[in-house]
């Protein structure tokens, strides 16, 4: 699908090396991040430049696979210590974990640099990381035409007033239910869909895992997409990150942000992210190809026609 006219897309996010436990197995120094997930999808349609920061521990051949396609690493900083590890356990509904633990090592002082290449970009995908270095990364960029953005709970406590004020610069905010309760505290998503989108941005994207996810934006009704569903999900770490990758990155082949692309969007995000849950970590990601993804979108049309 990339093609000489495909926007850029940045994302700034963690690398991480996770272990992962869920009902069916267990996965040790699994490459993740929201980053690398992020540009492992996206790359899959358009260029890709990745900002984040690893420890000297952090094996590179593994990112190999997004080199071959392509991806710019020029914005993954090299920094002595260890990379940011993550711990997390699925039970047999996995719509919940927990976080067994987390050990920031180099992500504690992570400042996030965008090389030359990566300002271009005209996607930005503002992942989960602290609020400020959410806005400096912005304050990086040259002019870019979609500005995106991401959170989690522990940020919406804690940097309530950043995150309000970041709100009012960029165009979409990507929340999952939990986050967008949180955040606004209304009576429905709906209500609290409408209330965000009054503090700024002109999309939103509300993930609801199993559930899929509802776009809204200002003035057209909202958009429901399912997840694709699949008998065997076997590990959905990654699925918000890289629905978010699949998302922008067919945004950014396409070059268009009108209403029905962003509903196409929204749906090889949701395609994206059931390949994703397929096996653990980034695995299935790695061999994925655009012929895979097609034929799911279409699989995917025909389940929601009616
Ligand atoms: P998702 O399942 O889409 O929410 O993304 C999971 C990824 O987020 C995992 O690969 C983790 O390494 C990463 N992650 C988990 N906790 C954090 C955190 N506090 N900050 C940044 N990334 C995180």
């Amino acid at each position: 699908m990339e093609n000489t006219m495909s926007s850029h897309l940045t994302v700034v996010g963690s690398a991480a090396l996770d272990t992962i436990e869920t009902p069916y197995g267990r996965a040790e120094d699994s490459l993740g991040g929201s980053a690398l997930f992020m540009g492992a999808a996206g790359s899959l349609f358009a260029p890709v430049h990745i900002v984040a920061v690893v420890g000297d521990d952090f094996p590179t051949h593994q990112v190999e696979f997004l080199r071959a396609r392509g991806v710019d690493l020029d914005g993954l900083e090299f920094v002595s210590g260890k990379t940011f590890r993550w711990h997390g356990r699925y039970h047999n509904n996995m719509n919940y974990r927990d976080t067994v633990s987390v050990d920031l090592g180099v992500f504690e002082g992570f400042n996030p640099r965008v090389p030359a290449a990566a300002a271009k970009a005209e996607i930005l995908m503002l992942a989960n990381i602290d609020p400020e270095l959410q806005n400096s990364v912005l304050k990086q960029m040259v002019k870019p035409k979609l500005v995106v953005f991401d959170t989690m709970n522990h940020w919406i406590t804690d940097q309530r007033q950043t995150i309000v004020q970041l709100l009012k610069k960029v165009d979409m905010a990507l929340l999952n239910d939990e986050e967008l309760q949180l955040l606004i505290g209304g009576k429905s998503t709906v209500d609290n869909a409408t209330k965000l989108l009054e503090m700024g941005p002109h999309y939103a994207v509300i993930k609801k895992g199993e559930h899929g996810a509802i776009l809204f934006t200002r003035h057209e009704p909202p958009f429901l997409c399912p997840a694709f569903p699949l008998c065997e999900p076997k590990d959905p770490t990654g699925a918000g990150d890289s629905f978010a990758g699949g998302m922008l990155g067919y945004l950014a082949a396409t070059n268009d942000i009108g209403s029905y692309n962003l509903r196409r969007a929204v749906v090889y995000g949701a395609v994206v992210a059931s390949f994703t849950v397929e096996e653990f970590g980034m695995k299935r990601l790695e061999n994925l190809t655009q012929e895979h993804i097609e034929e799911r979108f279409r699989q995917f049309r025909a389940m929601v026609e009616f």
